[in-house]
């Protein structure tokens, strides 16, 4: 059997669609982006043109049936005369010229411009919820799938097999076809489904029951992990420990310790801008710390680490990257001698998040929360491992760093990252 060649075979309004689609970025309230995070998203409004264009067939092509063609000629006469208000600037004066004279649309091709003038302002954020557009839209879908072979009453099948953040599926949905989502990533499957299936099916009661647990989980986290982020005497709460890994100096006669830090900067925003200087203490041949608040670029030397090599701030040698990961990695990834530098917190008088450097406290309360750790996991209490436990992926090393730091031979000889961390726990440090 043959079928018509589809609107998306013979043209597209790329430019107007492309700067809806970068505009939409923008868009912070009522888009998926906002709902979950995933990578290389496609842009809603590239993909509401795309399957529009894909299943409404051209009016021009001789195989295109009557009746998609009698259908769409109602439609966007009825936008010429009661719709003007909702159309672009770019789409108006065909319309203004139809509404004028009906007649204009027997001509098949200037049928087929004022549908891809329709798709073009469809694929704009703000008509995206507009009810004139997804009626029209939903009754072409409807008409294009029963005139070539669709099963009256059903639905034209959009089935994007990897759908990733679901944006495809979307919009099918939206322009009335059903959609069918698959994904290999059982996150992106789990997307899907609320996206797809729980939000349209729970509405409002998702969302309340989302906000309930999610605050019942916060509260349980804060309770167990309040010990560990101990109040500092001032009233202000730790929220997050900085490390550093730390190797010595392979220049000649030198040995320092230099804490591996590819930046100085610890915030670097206008007026909250803060960063570290690093102190020499030349007797026992390691770096201590100060903190430069409002500080500018002029303040701020280059860190530690350069590419994965190292360089020393009492004699300058580079430790190349090669014997950096050499030591890592006898170091268990850095874990057995890695060092705490600094602590972010919030100020609940100022209402600000600051930095302090770390204090002999902080690094006690660190040793408490592996102690605990190695308590629990001997205890057993979950039928889930404690510490991440899969194989290392052995990605190269720009896809994943875990190697870079010793993981390899794990890897290599077949060992859990369990065994990684037990180790790690044994010798009473794990990095953060
Ligand atoms: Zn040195």
């Amino acid at each position: 059997m043959k079928y018509p060649k589809r609107l998306i075979e013979v043209d597209l309004p790329i430019k107007r669609i492309s700067a809806h689609a970068r505009r939409e970025k923008s868009i912070r309230h009522g888009h998926i982006s906002t709902l979950h995070i995933w990578w290389a998203r496609r842009p809603l409004a590239a993909c509401r043109a795309v399957i529009c264009a894909s299943l409404w067939p051209d009016p021009a092509d001789d195989l295109c049936p009557d009746i998609f063609r009698k259908v769409a000629r109602e439609q966007m006469t009825r936008w010429a005369k009661n719709n003007l208000h909702l159309l672009s600037e770019d789409s108006r004066s065909r319309f203004v010229a139809i509404s004028k004279d009906e007649q204009k649309l027997d001509d098949l091709l200037e049928l087929r411009a004022a549908l891809l003038d329709f798709i073009a302002d469809f694929a704009n954020w703000d008509n995206s919820t507009v009810p004139e557009y997804l009626e029209t839209s939903r009754l072409l879908t409807q008409v294009a799938h029963e005139a070539l072979g669709g099963e009256p009453g059903s639905r034209p099948l959009v089935v994007d097999p990897f759908a990733g953040g679901g944006a495809i599926p979307l919009e099918a949905l939206r322009v009335g076809a059903d959609a069918f989502a698959s994904d290999l990533n059982p996150v992106a499957v789990l997307l899907n489904k609320v996206v797809l299936e729980y939000i349209p099916k729970y509405g409002q009661k998702l969302a309340d029951e989302v906000r309930k647990w999610g605050q019942w989980i916060k509260e349980q986290a804060e309770k167990e992990l309040a010990e560990f982020y101990p109040k500092d005497p001032d009233g202000a709460t730790p929220i997050a420990y900085l490390w550093a890994r730390v190797i010595q100096c392979e220049g000649p006669g030198c040995g320092a310790e230099i804490p591996m830090m590819r930046s100085l900067w610890l915030a670097k925003k206008g007026k909250k801008s803060t960063a570290l200087r690093l102190v020499h203490d030349h007797d026992s041949k390691k770096i201590n710390f100060e903190i430069i608040k409002n500080s500018t670029a002029n303040d701020v030397l280059t860190g530690t680490v350069a590419r994965g090599s190292a360089i020393c701030p009492f004699c300058g040698f580079t430790t190349s990257a090669k014997s950096v990961q050499e030591q890592l990695k006898n170091a268990k990834g850095g874990a057995s001698s890695a060092r705490l530098i600094a602590v972010r917190r919030d100020d609940p008088k100022s209402g600000e998040r600051g930095f302090r450097l770390a204090t002999d406290v902080d690094v006690q309360v660190a040793a408490g929360a592996i102690q605990k750790l190695k308590i629990n996991i001997q205890a057993k209490k979950s039928e889930l491992s404690l510490v991440p436990d899969e194989k290392v992926n052995p990605l190269p090393h720009s896809v994943n760093r875990l190697p870079m730091y010793g993981m390899r031979d794990l890897e290599k000889n077949n060992l859990p990252i369990k065994e990684y961390y037990k180790k790690a726990i044994d010798n009473q440090s794990v990095t953060c």
